[in-house]
């Protein structure tokens, strides 16, 4: 659920494709769906943010539900948010369904770790993905084989991340515990520099006091120099179309991993890969998020609740087994990891209309 100023049925459409390839490539047992409001909440009382969510949720509830399509968080909807909306389907149905919505608070039976799930999602992808691209590199440069050592953890590297919010500002902080330098970070408000390295946790001390990055925390910076800098990472972690046809030629960083859903424009794509940029893609970057969604609504459904370690530990899992599996296809296949990510979930999904026995039906009429 997205409440934004920009969300059209366009953009809503384009979210749910990438949900449904999301769910695929992640093997979870979903479709894909998204839905929003056309709003800024930053105009909004408390209140009023309250009464746009109940509202909203009476207008959709014939057409959500545990079995039918379950909400969850994105972009200015958060755990309080998703509470309303619980309580609001339960108050319209009379009965305790705390599996028709995700994300939602603790109490009200939420999983530990969904507040997270995004960047702890993100960190494992990379995690797994870094020291293959290291090796690859190396051997490229270096002519040699790779030697399959196990590099997973070690330092590396600058980070530039556009959008300091719930995915965002949560993966500047396990980065920079990883031992990278987050040298550039920006919101809505403003974009800010220090190439000594900014202090993440008085970022987000400031973020949380005063809903916007603080503008003496580092040089200030044009928000579109942000795509332009020289790093290892460039971490779009906001809106989709960010990097495009125009300005895909300047990106300078080594790797973009997608934690906004559709930061790259298709053109970009194709230019990103010319110029030997790897892009970790979204639908695998940020799965984190709707993997957790899923186990809470497994919990939910199981009248369970497992410890946040159990939950991170099976996030951990799911996402480190899956980007294996993206990486052996796009390494086999000569594609990128986008393209990979693709193929995987569409794997999934024409076997599962197959089993349906849609494509027999075809081939006697044929
Ligand atoms: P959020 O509302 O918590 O944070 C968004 C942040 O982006 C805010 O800090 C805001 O100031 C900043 N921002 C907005 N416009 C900007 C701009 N033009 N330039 C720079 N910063 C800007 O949202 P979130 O949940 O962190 O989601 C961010 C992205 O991650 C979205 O694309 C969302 O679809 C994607 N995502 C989120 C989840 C999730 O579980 N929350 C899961 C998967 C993907």
């Amino acid at each position: 659920m997205r409440f934004h100023p920009s969300v059209n049925v366009d953009e809503v459409q384009s979210l749910a494709f990438w949900m449904t390839f999301k769910c695929a490539a992640l093997d979870l047992p979903f479709d894909g769906a998204k839905g929003g409001v056309t709003v800024d909440t930053k105009q909004l009382s408390l209140a009023e943010l309250e009464r746009v969510s109940r509202g909203y949720i009476a207008q959709i509830a014939d057409f959500i539900g545990p079995d039918v399509d379950v909400p969850a968080p994105d972009m200015y909807t958060n755990a309080m948010v998703m509470g309303w909306m619980l309580n609001e389907y339960t108050k319209i149905r009379r009965v305790s369904t705390p599996a028709a919505v995700t994300g939602k608070p603790i109490p009200l039976g939420g999983s530990y770790g969904r507040d997270t799930a995004t960047a702890d999602g993100v960190f494992d992808v990379l995690s797994t993905l870094m020291p293959k691209l290291t090796r690859d590199k190396d051997a490229k440069q270096d002519g040699a084989a790779p030697d399959g050592g196990d590099q997973r953890g070690r330092a590396a590297g600058t980070v530039a991340i556009q959008g300091f919010g719930n995915a965002g500002a949560r993966l500047a902080e396990l980065l920079e515990d990883d031992g990278y330098r987050v040298v550039a970070a920006s919101d809505s408000t403003r974009a800010i520099h220090d190439a000594g390295g900014l202090d993440i946790a008085a970022l987000r001390r400031a973020k949380d006091v005063n809903g916007e990055l603080p503008a003496d925390a580092g040089d200030e910076l044009d928000p579109d120099e942000m795509l332009e800098l020289d790093v290892d990472l460039l971490v779009p972690a906001a809106m989709e179309n960010i990097i495009t046809g125009d300005n895909a030629g300047r990106v300078r960083a080594r790797i973009v991993l997608e934690v906004a859903n559709g930061p790259t424009a298709i053109e970009a794509d194709e230019i990103l890969e010319a110029a030997g940029v790897t892009v970790i893609p979204d639908i695998l970057a940020n799965a984190g998020g709707v993997t957790v969604s899923y186990f809470e609504w497994v919990q939910n459904r199981g009248g369970l609740r497992w410890s946040a370690d159990e939950v991170r530990e099976r996030l951990r899992e799911r996402m480190v087994g899956e980007s294996e599996r993206i990486w052996e296809l796009a390494a086999d296949r000569e594609v990128t990891l986008r393209t990979a990510a693709y193929a995987q979930g569409l794997q999934r999904i024409s076997a599962a209309i197959d089993a349906t026995g849609t494509a027999e039906a075809y081939q006697r009429r044929s």
